[in-house]
């Protein structure tokens, strides 16, 4: 590449990553505060207050505090009455915690293919969900990345149908959808604190809800579910889910700066839009008119004439360098080999040997097995689609302007 010939272009000496955790100060302030004040447990003044400002900034009533994303969506589907033998329409497109807990609970996903115009589960191939099951009474849905789902087409159908939604906002707190908060277009919202999120605690997630009783029901079952005995009394099965008030602390020294970290994703987001004007790439979509994504991950989509040949096994990956051309395994083995940090989209969930037995609903399959994942015509569905040609850029809030300029160079001169 002629970029390798400039001695300028020399590996980043400091790893530009992914999304790291960026702290401020306070962190450590309210940590200590934890810490000199022996609060060092599931209970204290940090965790009462980071409830207190989440729900404040959500807009819901309640929002327990929890130890991870993926216990909140847990309790979530639990709270939303999943049960065993069930089949629950889930985000095809998305990291596999947001699904994992309805597999934990004895019920089966059953994938909904992805749409184009925001990355998220795609209404049509919903709604031709329900005609193929219509007993279905739950939706899991995440929204990709910190954008926005098609919201109101979803509730339509939800309501439509008698199912409730369980929101997974992991990725998008801050996010809103016609000035609302992503978290509170569920029945129940989650988001999640962990190390790469927007906000973290270094681990941490939360429930939302605008119902006292579950939030109530929540915070029992994540404390082991004691009754109100001078034992330790059991009616129900308890789980160790509650956050730790240190970890409440770090979130609590991190929210203060939720919009100013919003503000350089997005500041970053634009560069790489700017950057790879002329190129035959577009940016992870959102419907400008609804949404305010809070740019968690930049990512980007190669059109389909300019997609280099690549295979992807099931453990690797190959391609071929092609003039004008390219993929994504080449941009992220070229951005990795000067010590920056992508990652490919995340690999549909109908895709993986673990859900190979799970329906998969298109809009034109007939969304019983595996072959329907074909697009007559078409070719593939939109998530493999999207995952053949996307992949996530370096997205870190502390990336400067010259480092990201320098990744700029380094995407474009793959299409050499
Ligand atoms: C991070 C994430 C989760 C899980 O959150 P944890 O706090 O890591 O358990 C769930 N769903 C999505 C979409 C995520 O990105």
């Amino acid at each position: 590449m002629a970029f390798t010939r400039d001695k300028n272009f020399k590996r980043f000496e400091k790893k530009v990553w992914l999304s790291s955790p960026t702290m401020h100060g306070g962190e450590l302030k309210w940590m200590t505060d934890a810490f000199n004040k022996n609060w060092m447990s599931t209970v204290g003044e940090n965790i009462n207050e980071v409830e207190r400002i989440v729900a404040e900034k959500i807009g819901c009533k309640y929002a327990v505090a929890l130890a991870t994303g993926t216990a909140s969506l847990h309790l979530a589907i639990k709270l939303a009455g999943v049960k065993r033998g069930d089949k629950v329409f889930c985000s095809d497109m998305t990291f596999s915690a947001t699904l994992n807990p309805v597999v934990y609970e004895g019920a089966t996903p059953i994938f909904i293919d992805t749409e184009r115009d925001t990355w998220n589960m795609d209404p049509v191939s919903l709604e031709k969900a329900f005609e193929l099951y219509p007993d279905v009474k739950h939706i899991v849905i995440a929204n990709l990345y910190g954008t926005p789902g098609k919201m109101d087409d979803i509730r339509k159908i939800a309501d439509r149908h008698g199912a409730k939604i369980v929101e997974d906002a992991a990725e998008s707190f801050g996010a809103t959808y016609k000035g609302k908060q992503t978290g509170t277009f569920g029945d129940i919202g989650i988001i999640s604190f962990n190390g790469n999120k927007i906000i973290t605690g270094s681990a941490g997630g939360m429930l939302l809800t605008d119902d006292i009783e579950e939030a109530n029901k929540a915070r029992k079952w994540s404390t082991q579910s004691r009754e109100n005995a001078p034992w330790y009394q059991h009616e129900e099965l308890g789980y160790n889910y509650r956050m730790s008030n240190v970890v409440a602390g770090v979130i609590r020294g991190q929210l203060p700066h939720l919009e100013e970290h919003i503000a350089q994703k997005r500041a970053i987001y634009e560069r790489y839009k700017k950057g790879f004007s002329g190129l035959p790439v577009t940016m992870n979509p959102y419907d400008e008119k609804t949404s305010v994504p809070n740019f968690w991950l930049s990512c980007l989509l190669i059109d389909e004439k300019a997609m280099g040949r690549q295979v992807r096994g099931e453990q690797d990956a190959l391609y071929i360098k092609e003039h004008g051309k390219s993929c994504p395994t080449e941009i992220l083995e070229t951005l990795a080999s000067f010590n920056a940090e992508g990652r490919p989209i995340w690999k549909p969930m109908h895709m993986q040997p673990i859900f190979r037995m799970n329906p998969f609903v298109t809009r034109e399959g007939d969304g019983r097995g595996r072959t329907n994942a074909y697009i007559a015509g078409g070719g593939v569905d939109v998530g493999m689609d999207i995952f053949n040609r996307g992949l996530c850029l370096p997205s870190d809030n502390k990336m400067t302007e010259e480092e990201q300029e320098k990744v700029i160079e380094i995407v474009r001169a793959c299409f050499d």
